[in-house]
């Protein structure tokens, strides 16, 4: 085969791997990067030319091929033109899915799991990702996540991929061919990189392009429908699994229900599992499990070593983590919740399990334009006490008070996470929840940062507590 050149759009770690594994197949390779010395440059290859600090329009037009990064909105000038010229813009994830059909275990395909959403996506693929291991299989994890996907190609007798995926990766792939696809919830982010609502929708759509089996998930009516919609025309023999966690029996294949001896998880009529053997906490997380244990059954993982993740499964950090116990009141950190859907699924999520008005809630920081009036209707319901912190805790205030101005006297603009802490350990709470719905650079150097902060302030509440346990 003729050697073709291509184009690597940003230099990150999906665009370092795009690099290596095009220069191993002997491709012409040339990287380009706004930053004039990005910090993986030391890491390519030799016979790779670099074109530092500026995306080049005029190398763009002279590629055979495209690879863009997540990181990149394609809708600059240097990208849109050579889009306009005619030159195919792929991500990564599809010089993968190529190679893959290439890359056969004892002459078999080797199946991919995709996984996309708004939020619970790094939960969900690492979840199922455990569940395989559990199973004993060779699984390679990553995509969106930890480990770009080219370099699962490196794993030993790699058996299964599970993919998280973000819209930005989806929009430069086509023909995925899952063996399972989903798209967990759906719910307004990133639509500074997308135009409207109506197009991210589209790109996530994508993930169902000829796929085997498609896990729909009912608890959002609307994203259910659109998804039914749209499959037949993406992927013509598509199997569908759904998955609703609203607590009634019901019509979906894995669902939620108190059937007499507690909350649990069941497959058609089979009970699977006991809510409460679980460690991950609040509903969300159940829909979590739910999603996961659609996907794995799709891709015939058994279902004993699915359990067995699931009871071993403690969820990730800085999502709904549970901290401690400090004089009575649950910590959580949610640190992760950086957008109103994810910090409306904690709120809804452990406010089912503590009970209405039970929440002490840590929100705020940079909101990134969002309207806040949204979580109004889920505070009023579960939470007793607000406590706004960072940059945007006033324009928070006044979204929340738009909506519903009997929230006043439970709203408080403390402005430092400590300072909330503080006043939140001495609420009528039972339990203490920051989601913070917002991103965290105005006060700390990530979301992370803004986790570990949290749970050293918790750490310092509990050793000063004498009663505390
Ligand atoms: P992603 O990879 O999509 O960002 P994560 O698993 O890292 O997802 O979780 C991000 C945030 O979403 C966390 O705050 C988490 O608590 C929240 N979350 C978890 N499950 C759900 C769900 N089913 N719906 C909405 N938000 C959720």
């Amino acid at each position: 085969m003729p050697s073709k050149k291509y184009v690597v759009v940003g230099l990150g770690g999906s665009g370092l791997s795009a690099v290596h594994f095009l220069s191993k197949n002997g491709h012409r390779v040339a990287v380009t990067d706004t930053n004039p010395s990005p910090a993986l440059a030391n890491q390519l290859p030799p016979d790779v030319s670099c074109h530092f600090g500026a995306i080049d329009k005029e190398l763009l037009l002279s590629a055979d091929y495209i690879v863009i990064s997540p990181g990149i909105d394609p809708r600059i000038e240097a990208v849109a033109a050579a889009k306009a010229f005619g030159i195919s813009v792929i991500s990564d994830v599809q010089l993968f899915i190529d190679a893959l059909k290439n890359h056969r275990q004892h002459g078999h395909d080797i199946p991919i799991i995709a996984i996309t959403g708004s939020n619970a996506k790094s939960t969900v693929t690492t979840l199922v990702g455990e569940m395989a291991k559990t199973a004993g299989i060779s699984v390679g994890v990553g995509g969106n996540i930890g480990t770009p996907a080219l370099k699962l190609l490196d794993i030993d007798n790699l058996a299964l991929v599970v993919l998280e995926l973000s819209s930005f990766q989806l929009e430069h792939i086509s023909q995925l061919s899952a063996r399972a696809a989903t798209i967990l919830n759906l719910s307004a982010d990133h639509l500074d990189r997308h135009d409207g609502m109506d197009d991210y929708l589209a790109q996530k759509l994508r993930i169902f392009e000829n796929c085997q089996t498609a896990v729909i998930c009912h608890d959002d009516a609307n994203l259910a429908q659109q998804c039914q919609q749209a499959i037949p025309t993406l992927s013509t023999n598509a199997t569908i699994i759904s998955t609703d966690s609203s607590f009634v029996a019901n019509t979906a294949d894995f669902y939620l229900y108190d059937d007499g001896q507690g909350l649990a998880l069941y497959h058609h009529n089979t009970r699977l599992i006991a809510t409460d053997e679980l460690k991950i906490k609040g509903k969300h997380n159940l829909l979590n499990t739910l999603s996961a244990l659609a996907l794995g059954t799709a891709a015939g993982l058994p279902m004993p070593a699915m359990l067995q993740a699931l009871r071993n499964f403690k969820g990730l950090p800085h999502r709904c983590e549970y901290v401690d116990n400090v004089a009575g009141k649950a910590y959580f950190n949610d640190s992760k919740g950086t957008n109103i859907g994810s910090t409306l699924a904690a709120i809804d999520g452990l406010g089912a399990v503590y009970g209405e008005q039970s929440l002490a809630l840590i929100l705020g920081g940079l909101g990134k334009g969002q309207n806040f009036g949204e979580l109004a209707e889920f505070i009023n319901r579960w939470v007793c006490q607000v406590y706004l912190i960072g940059k945007d805790a006033l324009l928070i205030k006044q979204d929340l008070l738009a909506v519903d101005d009997g929230l006043a006297n439970r709203l408080h603009h403390v402005d430092t996470l400590d300072k909330a802490v503080a006043q939140a350990s001495s609420s009528n709470a039972q339990a203490v929840l920051l989601s913070p719905a917002c991103a965290s650079m105005d006060q700390f150097n990530n979301y992370s940062h803004r986790g570990e902060v949290f749970i050293q302030l918790v750490a310092t509440l509990k050793s000063e507590t004498t009663d505390g346990v």
